[in-house]
C-alpha cells in the first residue's frame, strides 16, 4: 500500500505564522497577542524576554500575565491596533488599506512607542497625527510629552507669527513658556526695516575672490553708539532683502549697526579692512568697500530660546 508522504513526515513551522503568545495584564483588562511583535518592535521587549525564566511563567498564560503598571488600557490597545491589524482594527476602501484610529489613539500609541522604543511606529503616529492638523498649542505640549522636535519648532514658530494668541490660551504651557512666546511674538511684529537685510558681522567676506576668511576679524565697537559688535552680532544693509541662508553683495558704507534704527550709524568709522587672501582694500566710506554677506535667518530668537530643547528631541529621535 503507498504510504502518503504528507502523513507521516515530521511538519515544520510557517516562518511568519507559529506564534507563541504574550498575556499582559494592564490596569483590570488582560491582553494576549502574538510575543514576536514585541520582540520585533521593541529592543525594550526584547531584551524583557531574553532573560532567564525557567522558573518564571510571567507572560504565559492568562493566570500568569506580565503586569505593566502604571500604563492605560486604552493606550495600549491602540499601540496593538498598529502592531497587529486584522480584519475590526483596520478599514479596506478600495485597494488601500488603512487603520481606523482616532487621534486619541495615536496619541497613546505615540505615547508607548516612545516610552518602549518602538521608532517605526512612533515615526508612523507622528506622520498621522500631523495629518490631523493639530493646533499650535496642542503641537508643543505633545511635542514636549512626547519629545518631538519638528513639533515644537512647529507650533512655536505658528505661534510668535501671524495673529496674536491670547495670553490665557498660552497658559497651559507655564509661564515661562507664555512669556517667551509673547516676548518673541511682540520682536518680530515691532516694525523692522522694511526689505533690509540682516547677516552676522562673521558673514562679512571679500566680495572680489571669493575668500572665506571673515574680513573684520575680532571685536569692533561702534562708532555711533559706542556698543560693542561680536562676530556673532547681526547687521545690517538697509534696502537690500535675500533669501535666508543665499550670499549676496553690500558695499560696507551700507551697513548699519545692530541696534539699527535706534543707532543709524556705519558700525565701522571711516576705516578699510584687507582682504587676507587678495590683499585688497575695503574701505567703509565709498563704493570700494565690496563685501559679500549671508543673509541671516529670522529665526535667531526661537534657536535662543528654544534652539536647545527642539535639538535634544531631534538628537534622541535619529
Ligand atoms: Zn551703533
Ligand atoms: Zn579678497
Amino acid at each position: 500500500m503507498a504510504t502518503n508522504i504528507e502523513d507521516t513526515a515530521i511538519p515544520t513551522r510557517n516562518a511568519l505564522f507559529s506564534w507563541k503568545i504574550i498575556c499582559f495584564k494592564v490596569e483590570d483588562e488582560l491582553f494576549s497577542v502574538p510575543r514576536n511583535g514585541f520582540t520585533a518592535a521593541s529592543e525594550v521587549f526584547s531584551d524583557m524576554f531574553l532573560l532567564p525564566s525557567n522558573d518564571s511563567p510571567d507572560g504565559l498564560d492568562e493566570d500568569h500575565p506580565i503586569t505593566l503598571e502604571g500604563y492605560k488600557k486604552d493606550e495600549f490597545a491602540a499601540l496593538l491596533k498598529i502592531m497587529y491589524p486584522m480584519p475590526g482594527t483596520y478599514k479596506i476602501h478600495g485597494d488601500t488599506l488603512s487603520l481606523d484610529l482616532t487621534k486619541t489613539e495615536w496619541i497613546g500609541a505615540l505615547k508607548l512607542s516612545t516610552i518602549w522604543n518602538m521608532s517605526k511606529i512612533r515615526k508612523y503616529a507622528i506622520a498621522k497625527l500631523d495629518t490631523l492638523q493639530l493646533a499650535p498649542i496642542e503641537k508643543v505640549q505633545l511635542a514636549r510629552e512626547h519629545r518631538v522636535g519638528k513639533w515644537l519648532r512647529e507650533g512655536v514658530t505658528a505661534l510668535t507669527q501671524g495673529d496674536p494668541t491670547q495670553i490665557e490660551d498660552l497658559e497651559v504651557l507655564g509661564w515661562k513658556t507664555a512669556a517667551l512666546l509673547y516676548f518673541i511674538y511682540i520682536h518680530l511684529a515691532k516694525p523692522q526695516p522694511q526689505s533690509s537685510g540682516r547677516f552676522t558681522m562673521a558673514s562679512i567676506k571679500c566680495g572680489r575672490c571669493g575668500s572665506s576668511s571673515s574680513l573684520i576679524p575680532g571685536q569692533v565697537t561702534c562708532s555711533g553708539c559706542h556698543k560693542d559688535i561680536s562676530p556673532e552680532s547681526v547687521l545690517w544693509s538697509p534696502n537690500v532683502s535675500s533669501t535666508p541662508g543665499t550670499q549676496y553683495d553690500v558695499y560696507l558704507h551700507t551697513v548699519r549697526c545692530p541696534e539699527y534704527p535706534t543707532c543709524n550709524s556705519q558700525p565701522f568709522s571711516s576705516t578699510s579692512f584687507r582682504c587676507s587672501q587678495c590683499g585688497r582694500h575695503h574701505y567703509t566710506y565709498n563704493n570700494s568697500g565690496h563685501a559679500r554677506v549671508i543673509a541671516h535667518p529670522g529665526t535667531d530668537l526661537m534657536d535662543k530660546y528654544f534652539g536647545q530643547e527642539i535639538g535634544e528631541y531631534e538628537a534622541s529621535d535619529v
